[in-house]
C-alpha cells in the first residue's frame, strides 16, 4: 500500500501540539486548498462566513416532575447549491464551535457528492443514555419547535447523527407536520413507515466500505482476508463492521465509549453476535467472545484498516505516531488533526478522507429527500445501484486528479468541493 504524497506542510506559527479540535481541523483543510486555489480575501469569507447561527433554551419536563434547561445550536452554513442538509446530534459534548464546524464540513461533503444541498449541522448538548424516552421525544420536540421557522423540505433538512436515530427523525417529522402540514421531505433518516428510504439506516456504513474497496481496488486487493479495526460500534461503525465481515474481513477488535475488546486467540469478532450483544448491553463491553483491551491502544493496533466511527480528533499528534494501520477509512466527521494528517502521511498511512467517505449517508438521505417530494419509493437494489455509482465515481475523481496534481486525497477532495461551492455562489451574485 502506497502512502499519500507529501505536498503542503503545517503554515508557519501552527506548530505541533496546538491543533486540536473540529474548528481547527476544518480551518486548516480549507486554508490549504484555498491556498492551493488562489483563492482572494473576499472570496474566502464568502464561503467560510456561516450564513445563519441559531442557539435556543430548551426547557424540558424530566420525569420526575423537574424542568431542566439544555442547549439547542442550529447552523446553517452555505446554501449556495441548495437547502441547508445536516445532522444532529446528541451528546455532552455539544457545544456552539463544534457545530459550526461541523456545519461547515458538510457544505464541503454535500458539494463533493454533487447533490443540491448545503451544509448544516444541529445539536443538543444532552447525554441521550441518561435520558428516558419520554424525555428525548420532549426534548426533540422542543427543540424543533423554537427552530421550525428555519426549517423545511426547501429551507434546511435535518438528519441523524450521533446520539440520535430514525426515532428521533420520526419526532421531528411529526412536530415539523403538526405545525405546517405533512412534509415528509423536512427530515430524513425516518422510518420506512414514516416516508424513510430503505437502506437510508446502514448507508453511512455501506459508504465506507464502497470507498474503501474501491481504493483496495486501485492496488489490486481487495475486502476479503483484510484485518479492521473499527473506534465506534454505533450506527455507522456497527454497520460498516458487519458489511465488512459480510464480506470476508475480519474485525479483530472494536471500541465504544464504555471501553474496547479484541477477538479471542487473535481471531475476528463474530459481528453479528456482537451486534446482537451492544444492542441488548448498550456496549460491546463484557461480549462473551471478545477479550477487553485498553480503549487507549485500539487505534494502535496493528491492523490493514484502521475506521475511527467515534467522535472528532481521536487522532491526533499525542498517539498519530504509533498508529500501525496501513489505511484509515473515516467514517467519522475529523477525526483527524492536521499535526495526525502530516505524521501520518510522513509515515505513509493512506487516508480516506471524511468527506468523500462517510458521504453514504447524506447521498441516501438526498435519496429519501426525491423519493419523498416525488412520493415514490425506491427499491432497496436501485437505492444501493445509485450510492454506489455516485461514490466511485466521486472516488475515482478525487484519486485520479489527486496523483494528477501530486495532493492527497483530501486535499483533492476539499479543493473540487471548495470551486464548486465558490462557482455557485458567484453565479448567484452578491
Ligand atoms: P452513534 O451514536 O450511533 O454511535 C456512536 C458510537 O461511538 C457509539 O458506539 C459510542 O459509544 C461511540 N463513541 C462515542 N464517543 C466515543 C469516544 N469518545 N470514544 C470511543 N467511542 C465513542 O453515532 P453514528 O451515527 O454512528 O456516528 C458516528 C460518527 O459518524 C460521528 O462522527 C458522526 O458525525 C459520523 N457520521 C454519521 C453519519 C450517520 O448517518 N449517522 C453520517 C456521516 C457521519
Amino acid at each position: 500500500m502506497t502512502g499519500m504524497m507529501k505536498t503542503e506542510t503545517l503554515a508557519e506559527g501552527q506548530q505541533m501540539g496546538h491543533l486540536a479540535n473540529p474548528r481547527e481541523i476544518v480551518d486548516y483543510n480549507f486554508d490549504v486548498a484555498a491556498r492551493s486555489l488562489g483563492l482572494s480575501e473576499s472570496q474566502k469569507g464568502l464561503l467560510k462566513e456561516p450564513f445563519r447561527e441559531i442557539k435556543v433554551k430548551l426547557p424540558v419536563r424530566m420525569d420526575d416532575g423537574t424542568v431542566r434547561i439544555f442547549q439547542g445550536y442550529r447552523v446553517q452554513h452555505n446554501g449556495a447549491r441548495g437547502p441547508f442538509k445536516g445532522g444532529i446530534r446528541y451528546s455532552p459534548d455539544v457545544n456552539e464551535h463544534e457545530v459550526r464546524a461541523l456545519a461547515e464540513a458538510m457544505t464541503w461533503k454535500t458539494a463533493l457528492a454533487n447533490i443540491p444541498f448545503g451544509g448544516a449541522k444541529g445539536g443538543v448538548n444532552c447525554d441521550p443514555l441518561r435520558l428516558s424516552q419520554g424525555e428525548l421525544e420532549r426534548l426533540t420536540r422542543k427543540f424543533i419547535a423554537n427552530i421550525r421557522h428555519v426549517l423545511g423540505p426547501m429551507r434546511d433538512i435535518p438528519a441523524p447523527d450521533m446520539g440520535t436515530n430514525p426515532q428521533v427523525m420520526a419526532w421531528i417529522f411529526d412536530e415539523y407536520s403538526s405545525r405546517q402540514g405533512y412534509s415528509p421531505a423536512c427530515v430524513t433518516g425516518k422510518p420506512v413507515e414514516l416516508g424513510g428510504s430503505v437502506g437510508r439506516n446502514r448507508a453511512t456504513g455501506r459508504g465506507v466500505v464502497t470507498v474503501l474497496a474501491e481504493h483496495l481496488r486501485e492496488f489490486g486487493l481487495a475486502l476479503d482476508g483484510l484485518r479492521v479495526v473499527v473506534q465506534g460500534f454505533g450506527n455507522v461503525g456497527s454497520s460498516a463492521a458487519q458489511l465488512l465481515a459480510d464480506q470476508g474481513a475480519e474485525i479483530i477488535a472494536v471500541g465504544d465509549i464504555f471501553g474496547a475488546i479484541r477477538g479471542q486467540d487473535g481471531r475476528g469478532l463474530p459481528v453479528q453476535e456482537l451486534a446482537a450483544h451492544t444492542k441488548r448491553e448498550g456496549s460491546v463491553v463484557g461480549f462473551p467472545k471478545g477479550v477487553p483491551i485498553d480503549a487507549e491502544d485500539l487505534l494502535l493496533l496493528d491492523c490493514d484498516v484502521l475506521i475511527p466511527a467515534a467522535s472528532e480528533c481521536v487522532l491526533h499528534a499525542g498517539n498519530a505516531d504509533r498508529v500501525r494501520a496501513k489505511i484509515i477509512a473515516e467514517a467519522a466527521n475529523l477525526p483527524t488533526t492536521p499535526e495526525a494528517d502530516e505524521i501520518l502521511e510522513r509515515n505513509r498511512v493512506s487516508i480516506l478522507p471524511d468527506i468523500l467517505t462517510n458521504s453514504g449517508g447524506v447521498i441516501v438521505s438526498y435519496f429519501e429527500w426525491v423519493q419523498n417530494l416525488q412520493q415514490k419509493s425506491w427499491d432497496e437494489l436501485t437505492v444501493r445501484k445509485e450510492l454506489r455509482q455516485r461514490l466511485v465515481e466521486t472516488y475515482r475523481d478525487v484519486s485520479h486528479l489527486a496523483s494528477h496534481h501530486g495532493k492527497t486525497l483530501r486535499q483533492m477532495a476539499y479543493s473540487m468541493a471548495i470551486e464548486r461551492v465558490l462557482r455557485a455562489e458567484e453565479q448567484r451574485g452578491a
